[in-house]
């Protein structure tokens, strides 16, 4: 038997090269950073915090150690109270329904629709007296139907807290994901489209109330004064990689428009493959501007795909490990969410960033078709 070497590698994602490409400025920017001895909450980071609030258009963004804290000090910060119920796409980090538990609320995981996105209807159909808040999940750089979710939480009286953890610069109706609600968090994890070389996070809001206590529980619960007001954390955004950030930051929009050309051209190349169901396209409709975070597929076989693109050298992941959250039987959650299980035995994502190239889409959709033998 004569095994041959794949013809091209391309891993799902390539940590090694986010920093190879642009070495020169990083170096720079650390030479410049650790020579100040600009460590913990200098002007770096009041610098790329005042950058992503403009970028979103927000009146507050707030760094913080990673998203899952920053998700935890939102629901302390809007005073999520003990007990109260909080309705969550259970297609999701568990860090999104993680934050819920340790603010003391209970999270409720619902079904996510055709777009891998938190399910409206789902949503309407899990209200009881006991729910306050919704947590839509902005996955996979898209932004779920605002005008919908809004509009019930407005009927039932209920707030929302997004995890847009996954989608910084996505939109919705001309509005950016992580500024529909009372608060909104973003993660800048390395494999994150904005994303450091380590942890990081950011909480915004236009509430000024919130951000104050934002501010004091990343700190201690410290004020400017230094006086201790309250029971706090030691989650800050570290001051290096802010600065990273920052230089990000200023090219976001090439980013952005490189996904959106490799989503574009995996449409193309694949969109007629009967046995697969694609994310949207990037011009699908205009009302929903969509940054890739990943592009997740349906797959008639997935495991069976998988196997033949690692063959020929393609790096695939399935999100979360490949459970939902309501999946995760120490969690004990007794809900049956048929759709996203259903989702579970199918979604795969296909490699998706910066250093795919659309002849790596070309070769990577010439494999699926030969699978399919379409
Ligand atoms: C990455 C991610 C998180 C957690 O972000 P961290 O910064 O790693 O804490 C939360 N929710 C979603 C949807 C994510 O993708």
């Amino acid at each position: 038997m004569t095994v041959t070497a794949p013809a091209r590698t391309i891993p799902f994602f390539n940590y090694k090269t986010a920093f190879a490409a642009r070495e020169n400025e990083y170096v720079a920017i650390f030479r410049d950073v650790l020579r100040r001895g600009a460590f913990i909450q200098q002007k770096d980071l009041a610098e790329f915090e005042k950058h992503l609030a403009d970028y979103i258009g927000v009146r507050h963004a707030i760094g913080v150690g990673n998203a899952t804290d920053g998700l935890l000090m939102a629901w302390k910060a809007v005073g999520l109270e003990p007990g109260a119920e909080v309705i969550f796409p259970s297609h999701t980090m568990v860090a999104s329904p993680a934050s819920v538990a340790h603010a003391g609320g209970v999270p409720v995981p619902v079904e996510c629709g055709p777009d891998h996105l938190i399910d409206p209807d789902a949503i309407e159909a899990a209200i009881t007296d006991r729910t306050r808040a919704i947590m839509p999940v902005q996955l996979n750089g898209r932004t779920a139907d605002m005008d919908r979710i809004m509009d019930i939480a407005k009927r039932r009286d209920l707030f929302l807290v997004e995890d847009s953890a996954q989608a910084l610069g996505s939109q919705f109706g001309g509005r950016f994901a992580g500024t529909f609600g009372r608060a909104g968090v973003f993660s800048f994890y390395p494999a994150k489209v904005l994303g450091c070389f380590g942890d990081g996070g950011a909480v915004v809001t236009n509430d000024d109330t919130i951000a104050e206590r934002v501010l004091l529980l990343r700190d201690h619960g410290r004020n400017s004064q230094g006086d201790v007001v309250q029971w706090g954390f030691n989650s800050r955004l570290d001051n290096l990689q802010a600065a990273i950030l920052d230089l990000q930051l200023r090219d976001y929009a090439d980013v952005i428009r490189h996904r959106r050309t490799l989503a574009g051209a995996y449409d193309e190349l694949l969109g007629n493959v009967a046995e697969l169901a694609l994310p949207p396209g990037p011009e699908a409709d205009s009302v929903h501007f969509d940054i890739y975070q990943n592009y997740e597929i349906e797959a008639t076989d997935r495991d069976g795909l998988r196997t033949h693109l690692s063959a020929a050298g393609v790096g695939t992941i399935i999100q979360w490990g490949g459970k939902a959250v309501h999946q995760f039987a120490g969690l004990h959650f007794r809900v049956s969410l048929p759709k996203t299980d259903r989702m579970f035995q199918r979604c795969l994502m296909l490699p998706m960033n910066m250093t795919v190239t659309l002849d790596d889409v070309e070769y990577i959709a010439l494999h699926i078709r030969k699978f399919y033998g379409a």
